[in-house]
């Protein structure tokens, strides 16, 4: 399946055509993930935000996540990062299905096995953790979500699980830019010492 064409989800296709006539200049449709293929370090996020990703069809813009996160990027000054989301299309309420998060683990797979030179992979929140750790056969049992936490995947790559960014966990105060500065300060050192 072709991402620009895929429908493999019926609720989530039919829910973008119905936002496509509220918001016209919008997107509305999968969006790849963003970045070159050659970056050590790639950023997951959960799914396209309604006003952000959405819109303008790049993974992580125009809205608060996306704005945070790209500030961070830009502070810790890692070079080329690969950016892009477990789930592709703007779910409703931004809750995918189950059934949805797994449709777009193909895509997952594609992106991630073109980035050859993949040292480590940032999750951001547990939907994507999850996703993640499937995609590499790697046990949810033995290996509980923990924020700041360094996973290997494989002899080449390692996971470091994030908190999401969202305006939520910042207001909440489940998250803060210091310690998603740490996340990715950790991501560099693990590039550096590969
Ligand atoms: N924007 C994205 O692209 N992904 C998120 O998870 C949040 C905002």
């Amino acid at each position: 399946m072709n991402l620009s064409s895929c429908n493999l989800c019926p609720r989530i296709h039919s829910y973008l055509k119905t936002i496509k006539i509220k918001f016209p200049n919008y997107h509305c449709k999968p969006v790849p993930g963003s970045g070159s293929d050659k970056s050590n370090i790639c950023v997951i996020g959960l799914a396209p935000g309604l006003h952000g990703a959405n819109k303008t069809g790049v993974p992580f813009t125009n809205d608060f996540s996306g704005n945070l996160i790209r500030s961070i990027l830009l502070d810790v000054n890692l070079g080329d990062v690969f950016i892009t989301n477990v789930v592709r299309c703007y779910p409703q309420n931004n809750k995918p299905l189950n059934i949805e998060k797994n449709n777009c683990q193909q895509y997952n797979l594609e992106e991630l096995t073109r980035l050859v030179n993949l040292k480590v992979i940032v999750t951001l929140g547990e939907i994507a953790y999850r996703q993640i750790l499937k995609l590499y056969n790697i046990p949810l049992k033995s290996n509980k979500f923990k924020h700041d936490n360094v996973i290997e995947l494989n002899s080449k790559i390692h996971l470091i699980s994030s908190y999401h960014c969202s305006k939520l966990n910042v207001n909440t105060k489940k998250i803060n830019k210091d310690m998603l500065k740490k996340i990715f300060l950790k991501a560099k050192e693990i590039v550096a010492n590969e």
